[in-house]
């Protein structure tokens, strides 16, 4: 089989072309056929250089008239190599800036092709930093010319040409041993090429149509292969014998009579949701999206007094400590009248590893506590419990893969509950996360008033100042949220120790001041968001640890420094910081953003509050590898599929997934052998998961 072949003793690649592209992740034959173009260009029609047009990207053919090499005469030590180039209808100047070495290939005469965007520089047309190749025998070049030409991303030692002629090498002796792991049926139902036509044409397409095409079957693959492990674990659980859970009891009744409020009509249907899953004997992996401040937390809470009234102890992990003493203080007080079969509830807090706590151990172990809030202290070997019945995780993309599922072990077979305020989109949800059932809270409680977003220049900051003065005159409270912790010469932003100290005896002598940051002790950090919680200060400056859960009522301005150095997501998730009670909140950007994604960001913030939309805009505008790679998910690693791009067939690729497990859970027929050995050697890992089925 061509996959286990090193690329080293292939012809053209010795030991260091094989090193070089080892960076690239190219180790052996097949994964060198996957090493798929960057972009194409369509050399069957060059454009003439009378026809170009300002601000358009176009591909010529074209001969060097004459050449120069020279340095700025503004900045020493910039190099400019120009030459002038001719085809039948006309000439165009082309510049190189910072390439000296250019000038000594640029010969008269010599006939190259240039790939680049036109410009309008002096009153005449220019290409700058064009990409080019030279022809050297036309009627003799068949991979370089007169077809649509693929462009790679280069190794060290490669040239375009000498690359192209690797890739037509390979294909030519290893297509033939190329074989599908996708079946005839499952292509046929797909409309999908065979694997050869698709290697072939995704490198050397013989025309756009079929370039599409090939794209399209290798996208369809590595949504499949990526699907499979998903929906394996999704059937697998299914198997597995789960908690019948008591969801009808006095506890969950006397719990909703005693909140301060009505469910919304959301809460109330994830609720259903997620007692309908708790109910059967299976296992519940429910992944909860819902808006910073939608009430995912009372949910939770409600789920963990499920498993509770039937006897079952909960355990609700979050990522920092400041979160999980807040939800212990609050769910503590809301449970404090609860009263079960067994007598009062008893909630615990586990943070760190404390060694005063060993009595909390106990109790947890011989199962005095119903209710263990905590960190990641929770997943401490130590740590066992009489009968773990259900599992909490609070924003989950805090976790590592591994962590979140280190804490159901330790129950027996437990009912899990995720939670995530990074709504994506509920489609891409579906497919992405297709080892969980999904909820999703799509509603704000009633009564709250959208926050209003405003950005402003550093110039105009006073602005900013003003309105937050004005609101903590009024007895509310307010944040200054900056970047970094220290000032940092580099980059030159004033951090928010140093602010501290001027705002303290300048803008804001007269408030009571609070900082809080990473590096303080997380017992200083406590005290200072203690106090600010009780209302003994009234301004905190502080850096992103502000990001999740913090819930502060009376805090009702937000002015958010260098805005343009967070991402969007994270913008959302600071911003809900205020606008948690019934006073119209404001959330100012400061920011002299130069960039267009920056601003694209900033402007997404203005339009809109709903989580969701923010989610999406910020898919859109870092792409999917970014969004999700931040939330470590596997789809970081596609590398030719897009999912926003190409929901249907991903949704294809899940569906024929699903079909092909149901039949065969553990890919034993040997109908499935090669994809078996496709899936195995991009995720290892279920190597496990597949032998105990
Ligand atoms: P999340 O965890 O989704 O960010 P929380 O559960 O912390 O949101 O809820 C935010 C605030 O809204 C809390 O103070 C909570 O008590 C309150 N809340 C939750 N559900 C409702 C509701 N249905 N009506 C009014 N207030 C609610
Ligand atoms: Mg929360």
């Amino acid at each position: 089989m061509i996959k286990n072949k090193s690329i080293q003793y292939f012809k053209g690649i010795g030991p260091a072309r094989a090193e070089a592209f080892s960076a690239y992740g190219v180790n052996t034959i097949e994964e060198l056929l996957y090493y798929f173009p960057r972009r194409y260009e369509d050399r069957t029609n060059f454009a003439s250089i009378s026809e170009l047009k300002p601000d358009q990207v176009y591909t010529i053919k074209a001969q060097i008239l004459a050449n120069d090499q020279r340095n700025s005469w503004r900045r020493r030590k910039f190099s400019i190599t120009e030459a002038v180039l001719y085809d039948f209808t006309g000439k165009i100047n082309c510049v190189w800036f910072n390439q000296p070495y250019l000038s000594g290939y640029l010969k008269t005469d010599a006939t190259l092709i240039l790939f680049g965007r036109v410009q309008v520089y002096n009153g005449k047309l220019q290409m700058s930093n064009p990409e080019f190749e030279f022809v050297d025998d036309e009627d003799n070049d068949s991979l370089n010319i007169g077809r649509i030409v693929p462009v790679y991303t280069l190794p060290q030692g490669f040239s375009q040409r000498s690359m192209r002629k690797l890739i037509k090498n390979a294909l030519d002796e290893f297509l033939p041993e190329a074989n599908d792991c996708l079946s005839f049926d499952l292509r046929t139902r797909n409309n999908l090429l065979n694997l050869s036509q698709s290697l072939l044409n995704i490198h050397f397409p013989q025309d756009s149509n079929l370039q599409k095409q090939a794209h399209n079957r290798l996208s369809f693959e590595e949504f499949f292969i990526f699907q499979l492990p998903l929906v394996l674990r999704k059937l697998k659980r299914k198997e597995k014998k789960g908690i019948k859970q008591t969801v009808d009891g006095k506890l969950v009744e006397d719990f909703v009579s005693a909140l301060p409020f009505k469910l919304t009509t959301a809460q109330e249907k994830v609720l259903h949701e997620i007692k309908a899953d708790m109910a059967l004997a299976q296992v519940m992996q429910r992944l909860l999206q819902g808006d910073v401040g939608s009430g995912k937390t009372v949910i939770a809470t409600l789920a963990c007094l499920i498993a509770i009234q039937g006897g079952y102890q909960a355990a609700f992990m979050a990522p920092t400590e400041i979160l999980a003493r807040q939800h212990y203080d609050k769910v503590a007080s809301q449970l404090s009248g609860l009263v079960s079969a067994k007598g009062k509830i008893r909630v615990g807090l586990l943070v760190g590893q404390d060694h005063n706590q060993g009595e909390i151990y106990k109790d947890i172990k011989e199962g005095s506590i119903d209710l263990i809030i905590g960190t990641h202290a929770l997943l401490q070997e130590r740590l066992s419990f009489k009968n773990l019945g259900f599992v909490v995780i609070d924003e989950q993309h805090k976790f590592g893969v591994g962590q979140r599922a280190l804490l159901p072990k330790k129950g027996k077979n437990p009912d899990v509950l995720i939670m995530t305020a990074t709504p994506i989109p509920r489609t891409l949800a579906i497919t992405l996360y297709g080892d969980l059932d999904i909820s999703v809270i799509n509603q704000l409680p009633p009564g709250r008033i959208p926050i209003k977003t405003l950005h402003l220049t550093h110039e105009h900051k006073q602005k900013g100042y003003a309105i937050l003065k004005q609101e903590l005159n009024y007895g509310r409270q307010g944040y200054i949220v900056y970047p970094v912790i220290e000032e940092s010469y580099a980059l030159d932003i004033a951090g928010a120790k140093k602010m501290f100290l001027e705002l303290k005896d300048g803008e804001f002598k007269n408030f009571r001041l609070g900082l809080i940051h990473g590096k303080l002790k997380q017992k200083e950090q406590e005290e200072v968001m203690l106090k600010f919680k009780n209302k003994e200060l009234d301004l905190l400056l502080s850096t992103t640890i502000l990001e999740v859960g913090i819930d502060i009522a009376n805090a009702t301005c937000m002015i958010i420094e260098h805005a343009e150095r967070f991402g969007l997501s994270q913008l959302h998730q600071l911003r809900g910081r205020i606008g948690r009670g019934k006073l119209q909140s404001f959330c100012i950007l400061i920011s002299d953003a130069q960039t267009n994604e920056s601003k694209a960001r900033l402007a997404a913030m203005i339009a809109s509050c709903d989580g969701f939309r923010i989610a999406e805009e910020d898919l859109k505008i870092r792409g999917p590898g970014e969004f999700f790679g931040r939330l470590q998910h596997g789809l970081a690693e596609l590398k030719i599929a897009n999912p926003l791009t190409q929901m249907k067939l991903l949704k294809a690729a899940r569906e024929e997934a699903s079909k092909l497990l149901k039949l065969d859970l553990s890919l034993k027929d040997s109908a499935h052998k090669l994809l078996k050995a496709k899936l195995l050697q991009r995720f290892p890992e279920y190597e496990l998961l597949i032998l105990v089925g």
